[in-house]
């Protein structure tokens, strides 16, 4: 039977790879005809896993990666090794972005994409940041929606997944600021964590049917098709029933890598501490 976690380490990065492609593609198939026919993209998440892996990953055709931490990303895709074995990765940042960061955040090379806008004040933040910079290409940013509501907190999964993001009824709003005061900035989709555990026999995910509607929604008051509207939505637990219902964009970190193990994190730094005290540190 196939476990997320351990066997796919044992089977090597290569086979879990195949076989998650395998499972979205079915998944796709599966998918209602008056859906946007957006293929997928496949974030493999490498949080806590070393270069290495990275590497492994890329070498069997994955380009597009996703980490939580500005400091581990920033070191991760500045690696000697990564740098010069991976010139097509791209990156997306997945994690909550507090403002002191931002600066580290548009210095990491290959950064693709921000998938965790969640306020008028982080958007501007990242704009200037970026245009400071001096690319020629807008960042793609996908604003994270808070779809079930909850406080912040820390999942009894791990440690790393706080809630974070945009009260959906705000939704609009930000995205109009984005497109309309943010010009380094491309605005490309909504992005949501969801609950954990959700019982799928009990109906579909309605974190993930907030998220559609809020497109709908979206798409309707600005005249945006839906076609240009991506969703990020399902992780290893959840990923073939979010595809099933409009995602185009999952998060997979331990289907591909294995489970992770936080023991072996070296001592707390700065963007650990910051999730130990997460509200302390901000400014507002
Ligand atoms: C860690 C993480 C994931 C991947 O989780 P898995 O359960 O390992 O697939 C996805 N999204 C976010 C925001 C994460 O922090």
């Amino acid at each position: 039977m196939w476990r997320a976690g351990g066997m796919s380490a044992e089977l090597g990065i290569g086979v879990a790879l195949r076989a998650v492609n395998e499972r979205v593609q079915q998944a796709v198939a599966r998918r209602p005809r008056d859906l946007p026919a957006i293929q997928p993209r496949l974030v493999a998440v490498s949080k806590t896993k070393p270069a290495d892996m990275v590497i492994e990953a890329y070498n069997h055709g994955q380009r597009t990666f996703g980490e939580n931490y500005v400091q581990e990303l920033l070191e991760k895709a500045s690696n000697p090794k990564i740098l010069s074995s991976c010139p097509e990765i791209k990156w997306h940042f997945i994690g909550h972005l507090q403002k002191q960061n931002v600066n580290k955040l548009m210095a990491v090379p290959n950064l693709f994409m921000l998938e965790t806008v969640d306020s008028m004040k982080l958007a501007d933040k990242v704009n200037s940041s970026w245009q400071k910079k001096g690319s020629p290409e807008r960042l793609k940013v996908m604003v994270q929606i808070n779809t079930s509501g909850e406080e912040i907190y820390t999942s009894p999964l791990s440690f790393c997944e706080g809630k974070h993001g945009l009260p959906p009824s705000e939704t609009t709003a930000v995205v109009e600021h984005i497109n309309a005061k943010c010009p380094s900035l491309e605005f490309v989709g909504l992005m949501t964590i969801g609950s954990f555990g959700h019982d799928l026999s009990q109906g579909p995910n309605p974190d993930f049917q907030v998220l559609l509607s809020l497109r709908e929604e979206l798409c309707a008051k600005l005249h945006i098709p839906p076609e240009r509207v991506e969703l990020s939505m399902g992780m290893s637990m959840d990923f073939q029933h979010a595809i099933e219902v409009g995602s185009t964009n999952v998060r997979i970190g331990s289907t591909i890598f294995g489970e992770r193990d936080y023991s072996k994190k070296p001592a707390p730094d700065k963007s650990t501490a910051d999730l130990k005290a997460p509200e302390v540190a901000q400014e507002h």
